[in-house]
């Protein structure tokens, strides 16, 4: 079989997903895109309610925008901010109806394992040669094996909620108390009104989607007085978990934190601080919620967990995968991610070379690409799948090329978290809810004179860019030409070289070239052709 007539599977219909679409169209390239959902944008519509914090400028991928314009789209206002609904009314289901992507789009597809055909995990001879094999589940349950050149996961963390209980696993009694918890966003003020109506509710969480779950509630408090709202948070003190404030670049960010900060000191709702939930139980006078240390909250009637999102690895079992081993992330982006060591909200630009993994091919991107860490933007993924694209065609340069400016969240931070998520002896606090792991942070920094630190509290460069009526001075500029990562000398607190850290590099240089390529190129001299114009000295020859 000719592999390179075979499409490239890209796996969720989200923002991320059909970005990648788009690009690989713009590269001539047939995607095959498979949708668990009966509409494209299913996780979204699951928080269509909830407004962005992002205003559709940061929202609308490149190649996106230029297909959308040529089938005579209306862009929607730069500044004006999107509600889930609208990001798909205005932008995702315009994008999926085009006839460039709308034939290879298929819904209601649950992609429930990727393997190579007739290949097991363990066989390595020739493995990069086969052909993906999908298998794909139908909403009616019928199943079928697709086949794909490449492989592109953008299926989100959605749908794999992180538990209450605060030590990762189900507090004792969450399964039994189920009905009682809702995981997200819950419409409290639209479709699910009458679950929250005048009851106790707890959130659990001290992320945005918590400052969003509490806004609500407090709207519907103000309506209907009986709805009483307790907050519990893991960090021994509130600090700095409302964000940063009138710093955020993203002004309605910055604007959810200091509208809950004025809550909290109005004394609207009770907040609880270095609470870990052990414990839940049904009772007479309503839901019981006992932390680690045995203290119990006063009953409510409802629970809603916002407590971060994990991603499923499940499909991915049978690939060689190398995920770092806190953040679950593809483990030369984890250093720039993990909410133990900062929690910018901004990272360097990165894409298909510190995506991949030594299964040729295949890529984890948008939202599942940060695994455990919280703070994912669209500009991001966007990124990512513009380069993935570029390396599957084999373009490596522009792969490399990568360029991003993310909003600074006005809170950047660097140092180790202590068991409470807490970012300590640095500049300001994590957004995460992840407990630290006790993993040592990987120093890590790009081979080029004008990277910046992938540390966030290091020097940073202004951009000079004009972009639309945001204050300029606080967006950080990361572009850059990407070289592959590489170890620095540790610091005071990283004395060792971890396992994640070495594979990190050895993945950054093997994506210089497939397997098959760095097979045939070792001899210096034949490198320039196979792999092009390289910054790696080793390209090919590890
Ligand atoms: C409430 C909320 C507000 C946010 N606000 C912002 C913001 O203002 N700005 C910003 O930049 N980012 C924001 N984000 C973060 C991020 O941009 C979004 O989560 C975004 O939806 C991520 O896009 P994605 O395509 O990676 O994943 P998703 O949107 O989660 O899409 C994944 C898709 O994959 C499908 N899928 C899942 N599993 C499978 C499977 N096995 N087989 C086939 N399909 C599957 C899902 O049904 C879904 O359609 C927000 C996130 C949330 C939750």
């Amino acid at each position: 079989m000719d592999r390179s007539q075979l499409p490239i599977a890209v796996i969720g219909a989200g923002p991320v997903g059909l970005a990648a679409a788009a690009h690989l169209v713009a590269r001539g390239e047939t995607p095959l895109i498979l949708e668990a959902g009966d509409a494209i944008g299913a996780s979204v519509r699951e928080w269509a309610h909830v407004r962005f914090f992002s205003p559709w400028r940061y929202s609308i991928d490149a190649a996106a925008r230029t297909l959308l314009e040529t089938h005579g789209w209306t862009e929607p206002d730069p500044d004006a901010h999107p509600t889930g609904q609208d990001l798909i009314d205005h932008y995702l289901a315009p994008l999926a109806a085009t006839p460039e992507i709308a034939p290879h789009l298929r819904l209601a597809s649950r992609v429930v394992s990727v393997t190579r055909r007739g290949v097991d995990k363990m066989k390595t001879v020739g493995r990069a040669d086969v052909p993906f094999a999908l298998r794909v589940r139908s909403a009616a349950g019928r199943e079928e094996t697709l086949l794909a050149r490449a492989v592109i996961d953008a299926s989100g963390t959605w749908t794999m909620p992180n538990p209450l209980g605060g030590s990762g696993v189900p507090a004792i009694g969450e399964e039994a108390l189920r009905d009682s918890i809702s995981y997200g966003i819950p419409d409290v003020l639209g479709a699910q009104r009458a679950r929250y109506a005048g009851r106790r509710v707890l959130v659990v969480g001290s992320g945005h989607s918590a400052f969003n779950a509490i806004l609500d509630l407090t709207r519907l408090a103000a309506e209907e007085p009986d709805t009483t709202i307790t907050w519990a948070v893991r960090r021994p003190t509130l600090g700095q978990v409302f964000g940063g404030g009138a710093d955020d670049a993203l002004p309605e960010r910055g604007e959810l934190g200091r509208r809950v900060r004025a809550l909290v000191a109005a004394g609207t709702l009770r907040v609880v601080t270095g609470f870990t939930v052990a414990e839940v139980a049904r009772t007479a006078d309503g839901s019981a919620v006992v932390g680690e240390g045995g203290e119990a909250l006063p009953p409510v009637d409802e629970i809603i967990a916002t407590t971060g999102f994990r991603p499923d690895l499940t499909p991915l079992r049978e690939l060689r995968l190398v995920l770092d081993p806190a953040v679950e992330s593809p483990v030369a982006l984890a250093p720039l991610i993990d909410p133990n060591v900062h929690s910018c909200g901004t990272v360097p630009p990165h894409g298909a070379v510190e995506l991949t993994h030594p299964e040729t091919d295949v890529y984890i991107v948008g939202m599942k690409s940060y695994g455990r860490a919280p703070t994912f933007l669209l500009l991001t993924g966007y990124e990512q799948v513009r380069s993935v694209a570029a390396a599957l065609v084999g373009d490596w340069e522009a792969a490399r090329a990568v360029h991003l400016v993310l909003p600074e969240t006005g809170v950047c931070s660097s140092g180790v978290a202590d068991a409470t998520g807490v970012v300590g002896a640095a500049c300001c606090g994590a957004e995460a809810d992840e407990p630290a792991t006790g993993r040592e942070p990987i120093s890590v920094t790009v081979d080029s004179d004008t990277a910046p630190s992938a540390r966030c509290c290091a020097p940073s460069d202004t951009a000079l860019l004009t972009v639309g009526t945001v204050d300029v001075s606080r967006l950080v500029t990361t572009a850059r030409p990407v070289g592959p990562l590489r170890r620095v000398s540790p610091s005071a607190s990283s004395t060792s070289t971890t396992v994640a850290a070495r594979e990190a590099q050895a993945h950054a240089e093997d994506a210089c070239c497939t397997p098959t390529e760095q097979e045939t190129c070792c001899e210096p001299s034949a490198k320039a052709s196979c792999c092009g114009a390289s910054p790696v000295g080793s390209c090919g020859c590890r």
